[in-house]
């Protein structure tokens, strides 16, 4: 690892991976990712039984990349051989993107600590040394940051996100708090593993008014699998459950209790499925951004923090008015600007990056592989 960069970007993710492929296309650009896990950590500990949400199709030499590619040309539906593939699987499509790319990745090198430089860049504190960097793209996503107290006793709870394979869990009944695509998840594996359970939720979130919005309602492959488990009659779903508490009686049963005064009580400690902390990873950094009255970070148009020239977001917590990128297909969209946006403050030639016009479809991604008959 080099004592200096232009740009270092903070994860090896979806967004981290996809971002530097971008960079790649500027030349004599010196830039780094930094990871603390492998590359795809996030999807590696997903739970075993978990698979993408959005179909993965290979329609690339028909214009329309893959929806969960972070490469135009490359397609997860054939390396993974899935249309839905689970956690480890995409995983290893980001580790083979990366390594066939020969991207500059430093796995297991986790940054403890940012400061500012003065007048501009940024001094970051890792595990193998100090790193200097004109510009810092944080991509930390927010599955490694759960909230874990979104209520008094949710402590006594698990969340989703500490799960690694739900045959690890055995009781007759579970009760599973939240209504959105990790509930639902959630619910459907426990009850094809035979268990009986309770999915509390506060609405609808497949007869939502934003049935457009995939950030708001759930993905058709959920409602499909939501509607299977339904079927086994070993799924009750209580709505309007706005969750106060949860604690536990004299028989050592917990007890999840809800505003409108309704209790359930289950001997396993409920699950909970109620989302990540405001801002997932950028919290590791939370003085360098600015955040609203409704704890949202704030972003200007270029994606860079309104605290912190030189800071920049990608990934799924990026919101620009009233779009939320928080799906792969979203926030890909955003790595060409602001790779464009790099190269001209650093006065280098980005014309490799418009190459392709519109290159993640329709119609802009008509190459395809050499000798492709497709
Ligand atoms: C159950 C579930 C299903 C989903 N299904 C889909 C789907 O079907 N389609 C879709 O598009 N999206 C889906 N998503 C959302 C998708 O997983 C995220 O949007 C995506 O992972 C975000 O990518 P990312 O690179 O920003 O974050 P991550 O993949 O979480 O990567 C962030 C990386 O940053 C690293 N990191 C964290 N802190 C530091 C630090 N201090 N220093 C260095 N590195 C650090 C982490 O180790 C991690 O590797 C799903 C999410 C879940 C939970």
């Amino acid at each position: 690892m080099e004592e200096s960069y232009d740009v270092v970007i903070v994860g090896a993710g979806a967004a981290g991976i996809g971002m530097a492929l971008k960079l790649q296309h500027i030349p004599a650009l010196s830039y780094v990712v930094l990871e603390p896990g492998d590359i795809g950590e996030s999807f590696r500990r997903w739970p075993r039984q978990t698979h993408f949400l959005t179909p993965s199709f290979h329609s690339n030499p028909y214009g329309l990349a893959d929806l969960n590619a972070i490469s135009e040309l490359s397609s997860p539906a054939i390396f993974c051989g899935s249309q839905h593939p689970p956690g480890n699987q995409y995983a290893d499509y980001l580790a083979f993107i990366a390594e066939t790319a020969m991207l500059p990745i430093e796995q297991h090198c986790p940054v403890n600590h940012v400061d500012r430089c003065k007048p501009a860049g940024f001094k970051l504190q890792t595990e193998r040394g100090e790193v200097k960097t004109k510009f810092l793209i944080w991509a930390t996503g927010e599955y490694q940051f759960p909230d874990l107290a979104p209520f008094p006793g949710a402590d006594s709870c698990i969340h989703y996100a500490t799960v690694n394979d739900w045959t690890d869990y055995d009781a007759e009944t579970f009760i599973v708090i939240g209504g959105y695509e990790s509930g639902v998840d959630a619910s459907v594996n426990l009850v094809q593993q035979g268990h009986h359970v309770r999915l509390l939720v506060k609405k609808h979130s497949w007869e939502s008014e934003n049935l457009y919005d995939p950030s708001l309602s759930l993905s058709p492959h959920s409602r499909d699998r939501l509607n299977e488990a339904l079927k086994t009659q070993r799924l009750d779903i209580h709505f309007g459950a706005n969750i106060s508490h949860v604690d536990q009686g004299e028989d050592s049963a917990f007890r999840v209790h809800a505003e409108d005064g309704r209790q359930w009580h289950v001997n396993h400690p409920p699950i909970l499925a109620t989302g990540f902390v405001a801002g997932g990873g950028a919290q590791q950094i939370s003085e360098l951004w600015e955040w609203d009255e409704n704890g949202k970070l704030q972003l200007s148009e270029a994606d860079e923090s309104t605290r912190t020239p030189g800071l920049f977001l990608v990934g799924p917590q990026v919101k620009q008015g009233t779009q939320q990128y928080c799906f792969i297909y979203k926030f890909r969209q955003r790595f060409t600007q602001l790779a464009s946006l790099i190269a001209l403050c650093l006065s280098l030639d980005d014309s490799d990056l418009h190459a392709e016009s519109a290159p993640w479809g329709p119609f802009g991604n008509s190459e395809c592989c050499e000798d492709c008959e497709c």
